[in-house]
């Protein structure tokens, strides 16, 4: 293990969960920014590079142990954007999402599923981006050097040395989204599984997937009835114990169940049935929230709405005419 000080990751704003255990948490909360978990071993391995709008706080996580490996929960950039800051790091990633991180424009395609992406979106995407870079003084998706992403594999082992982490697929906020657990400190990382905010699950693009999500929490939650857990680690808030997470956990899976049952409601109660855009309009996942610019967050209340409408069709609770959403009969 190389040694390192307190001093050295108070300097970049770390907390020791466990000898060599090291959680990043950003000091500016802005777009972009993730936590990171550092793991120090005979090989160091750090968690997600969300960029951190405070640059020395991931130069200095470079200049003290110049991870070996970066390792993604998932390609979103909010965990991944910060990656040129490790230029020398072997970066891995779940083998469905390898290739989305190559260009942006394979990036976005991918978080769209294949479909077709609305011109205006595209642009608006194209442009942002290139902000981003432009905001890190890079001039293209080249220079954050993700062309040479190394793959795993849900349930693979990742060997440090002490510490041997477990891979632990939890698709469904996106398709290769992974959590980790590590036996020795007995840390649980879920990822986006975002337990503590007030918001519940996200899965607004449309490789985003309910049934699988719904899947995930259920594999966490089993997880950490059957193992012992010291510390659970999502990537935008702080850290829980484990009593504390599972009613956390339990809570989150309820959203599922709640927006559910507000958008069947609400398409219960038009009898002639209603559009998915209407429904959108009733603002059930960003609570009237709104974003700049508002048409962001409004295609993305439209795609949560969307997995939804498919999740009650399958359960033949309601029926698409035309395009008009109504209740069984
Ligand atoms: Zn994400
Ligand atoms: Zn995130």
């Amino acid at each position: 293990m190389k040694p390192y000080t307190k001093e050295e990751f108070v300097s970049f704003n770390g907390t020791e969960l466990f000898p060599g255990v090291v959680l990043v948490r950003p000091s500016v909360k802005k777009y972009l920014t993730s936590n990171s978990l550092l793991f120090v071993d005979e090989i160091t391995l750090i968690v997600d590079s969300g960029f951190q709008h405070n640059t020395d706080q991931l130069m200095k996580v470079r200049k003290l142990f110049n991870p070996d490996i970066l390792f993604f929960s998932h390609y979103h950039l909010d965990h991944t954007f910060g990656c040129h800051t490790f230029p020398d790091s072997r970066k891995i990633i779940h083998q469905i999402e390898r290739d989305a991180l190559t260009t942006s424009e394979l990036f976005i395609q991918f978080c769209y599923n294949g479909s077709t992406i609305p011109n205006k979106e595209l642009a608006f995407w194209n442009k942002r981006f290139q902000d981003f870079l432009n905001v890190e003084n890079l001039s293209n998706w080249d220079d954050l050097h993700l062309n040479d992403v190394k793959t795993f594999k849900g349930n693979d082992i990742i060997d440090l040395g002490n510490f041997q982490l477990e891979i632990i697929h939890l698709p469904g906020h996106s398709p290769g989204h992974c959590g980790l657990y590590d036996p020795l400190s007995q840390i649980l990382f879920i990822g986006d599984m975002e337990i503590s905010s007030n918001f519940g699950p996200w899965y607004g693009w449309p490789n985003s997937d309910l049934p699988t999500f719904r899947k995930s929490v259920n594999t966490v939650i089993d997880f950490i009835e059957t193992h012992e857990i010291s510390r659970i680690i999502s990537s935008h808030s702080r850290e829980v114990t484990k009593e504390e997470g599972l009613i956390l956990l339990r809570r989150f899976y309820s959203y599922f169940d709640i927006r559910k049952q507000q958008i069947f409601n609400y398409i219960s109660y038009h009898n002639d049935g209603v559009t998915l855009k209407r429904i959108a309009d009733q603002s059930l996942i960003y609570k009237g929230k709104k974003s700049n610019p508002s048409f962001v967050w409004e295609s993305f209340e439209l795609i949560h709405i969307e997995h939804h409408i498919k999740e009650l069709i399958s359960h033949n609770q309601i029926l698409m005419e035309g395009n008009l959403i109504r209740k069984h009969d």
